[in-house]
């Protein structure tokens, strides 16, 4: 799960694209990397370190720019390293992106043939050079980024600024998280509310097929096709300190300590019912539950095996058989689908891409 932090305003905005960097650590990445906007220039800072080596590095360099996108990457494709580090460049444009390009290399081959160079082993550099070849034959860049969405097959969110484009940035979704953060004098994105409390509490989330536009006054969302959405404007109630560290050494550390209050919350949410609700799970889920004769749960990596564990439970409390599967394996093999199976899907994160897909199957 990487993080990306998008803000245009009409002040330099590198501490605050650098801060919501800092802010989505948590979600883990291998490298860094931040452009900006500065009068005519695009600047680009990337470090193969810590989101803390690649402020070191912005300072040195006097970094300033009131148009920004940032980016922790969590390399799908492409060693972690500077040169695959987030934000990819095609003449003068800039993307960010959290997800995989599934048909990629089709991608590669074809931007290849029409001359485009390649300086990455990324999935996401197709993106840039994409929406830079669809410039040619639309109006302006957000048409220009709508139309290169419609040749992604898999998941992304991203973050666009170009050269010739002061004070706007576009964001698209398709799978990977995106919200959106209103202020006065600034409108900002990043891959979730966390990144953004520093400067608002006014969220928008988007919906997967949304393209947004900001600028410092505006913020447009549309879907792919042009035509307009709307969203509704919510106001964050996260507490600004939820995903820092503390006195924590390591994310997992504060995770796992964590779990008692987590389970009391979750507990406490349930009131004081002595057996399990169905309508905890949803309006629908009497109806769904009466109808079902299996249960199929797809999960990966430790949520698997939180799985297996539920399978017991689940088998001996509903008495219906369940079948547990690595939801990697599951969305791309052929299986035989049953509407009388409940279907499962288990993510800590909520995001991950392989769960979604295999859900989505
Ligand atoms: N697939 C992209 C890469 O490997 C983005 C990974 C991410 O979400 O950080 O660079």
């Amino acid at each position: 799960m990487c993080g990306i932090v998008v803000a245009v305003a009409r002040k330099t905005i590198v501490s605050v694209l650098l801060e919501g960097l800092r802010k989505l650590e948590y979600r883990g990445y291998d490298s860094a990397g931040v452009a900006v906007l500065n009068g005519d220039a695009l600047v680009r800072v990337r470090s193969a370190g810590r989101v803390a080596d690649l402020t070191t590095e912005t300072e040195k360099q006097g970094l300033v720019g009131d148009t920004g996108i940032a980016h922790t990457r969590w390399a799908t494709h492409g060693a972690p390293c500077e040169r695959n580090a987030h934000p990819h460049i095609s003449n003068g444009l800039a993307v960010v992106h959290n997800g995989i390009i599934e048909n990629h290399e089709q991608l590669r081959c074809e931007l290849k043939a029409a001359g485009y160079e390649f300086t990455s082993d990324t999935d996401t550099e197709v993106i840039a050079h994409l929406i830079h070849q669809n410039l040619a034959g639309s109006p302006d860049l957000v048409s220009a980024v709508r139309a290169a969405c419609t040749h992604l097959i898999g998941a992304y969110a991203i973050g666009v600024i170009q050269q010739d484009n002061p004070h706007t940035a576009i964001v698209a979704r398709e799978g990977s998280p995106l919200v959106l953060g209103l202020a006065d004098d600034a409108n900002y994105a990043a891959s979730d509310t966390a990144a953004l409390l520093q400067v608002t509490r006014r969220m928008v989330y988007l919906e997967n097929g949304d393209v947004a536009v900001l600028t410092p006054e505006s913020v447009t969302i549309t879907r792919q096709d042009g035509s307009p959405a709307i969203r509704e404007e919510v106001a964050s109630q996260l507490s600004a300190d939820a995903v820092e560290l503390g006195a924590y050494a390591h994310y997992m550390q504060k995770e796992i300590f964590e779990q008692p209050g987590a389970i009391i919350n979750t507990l406490d949410m349930l009131g004081s019912a002595q057996t399990v609700q169905a309508g905890w799970f949803g309006a629908q889920a009497e109806g769904i539950f009466r109808d079902i004769d299996r249960i199929l749960i797809l999960a990966c990596g430790t949520s698997y095996h939180a799985g297996l564990t539920a399978r017991y439970w689940l088998e001996s409390l509903a008495k219906l058989p369940v079948s547990v599967e690595i939801a990697s394996e599951y969305r791309y093999r052929d299986s035989v689908p049953d509407p009388k199976t409940l279907v499962i899907a288990i993510s800590q994160s909520g995001e991950t891409a392989d769960t979604l897909a295999a859900l989505k199957h």
